[in-house]
């Protein structure tokens, strides 16, 4: 694991810190906007395992650096980024993300992207980390509404991770997913609401989402391949939010 010099938070601050499980794409992106104007402090996580999409990992660094300028009122809560290898994990995978085969959907309805348990074991280095950060809150970009089957996105899911890692670290840890119930049209509006037309643009233009890593070829909701289902759901719901035109 990697991290940026910094100095331990301060007991009043960590009472209410954040860690944001931080990707790269719409959806953690989105909630590291939602934390940040929520919480006094904010740092962010991101887990390389030799995914295919490896290069979602490199808009990290390009939307964290736009946020004093898309998020002015609270970038200033914007802490360090913590990066943490997971090789094992694209070791164990054998799935479209992790092997260069066709991306498809399995007879059980899951894609062949799937990794099994992958935000089960996100979360619980993430509890870790915010363990010796000192961080009492940990949220994430998972989404039941209209994701693509993985059964570690569910609502159930998330709360029983909260339980077994209060009672596996002893720890009053509070999760956080606060897309869960929208589907994209309202998680781009989300961000909207949150940072108005600079967030929105930071999200559009700075987060891939796409599973193939395709990042030549420019949409109106973003880069990306256009065609696999990761970019599928993200131009659908950008065509619904700006047919719903502004509030
Ligand atoms: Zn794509």
């Amino acid at each position: 694991m990697t991290d940026a010099p910094h100095a331990s938070p301060t007991a009043e601050a960590a009472q209410d810190g954040a860690l944001v499980l931080f990707s790269g794409g719409q959806d953690s992106a989105t909630t590291l906007g939602w934390a940040l104007a929520r919480f006094p402090r904010v740092e962010t996580v991101g887990f390389a395992y030799g995914q295919r999409h490896a290069v979602e990992l490199e808009f990290r660094g390009r939307f964290r650096a736009a946020l004093p300028a898309a998020l002015s009122a609270h970038a200033g809560r914007l802490g360090p980024d913590h990066m943490i290898d997971l090789p094992a994990l694209g070791a164990l995978s054998e799935t479209a993300l992790t092997r260069a085969s066709e991306i498809a959907f399995g007879e059980s309805g899951l894609p062949n992207t799937f990794v099994p348990g992958r935000n089960l074991i996100f979360l619980a280095f993430a509890a870790a980390l915010a363990y010796r950060r000192g961080l009492r809150h940990v949220a994430l970009g998972v989404c039941e509404t209209d994701y693509s089957g993985y059964p570690d996105c569910r609502d159930d899911t998330i709360k029983a991770m909260q339980v077994a890692l209060n009672l596996g670290m002893d720890r009053r840890f509070v999760l956080h997913a606060p897309l869960m119930f929208l589907d994209k049209a309202a998680t781009w509006s989300l961000a909207r609401d949150i940072g108005g037309a600079p967030l929105l643009a930071a999200i559009r233009d700075l987060t891939l989402s796409c599973y193939l890593g395709e990042t030549t070829t420019r949409h109106d909701w973003g880069v990306g391949c256009g065609t696999c289902p990761a970019c599928g759901l993200r131009a659908r719901g950008w065509a619904r939010f700006v047919a719903d035109g502004p509030r």
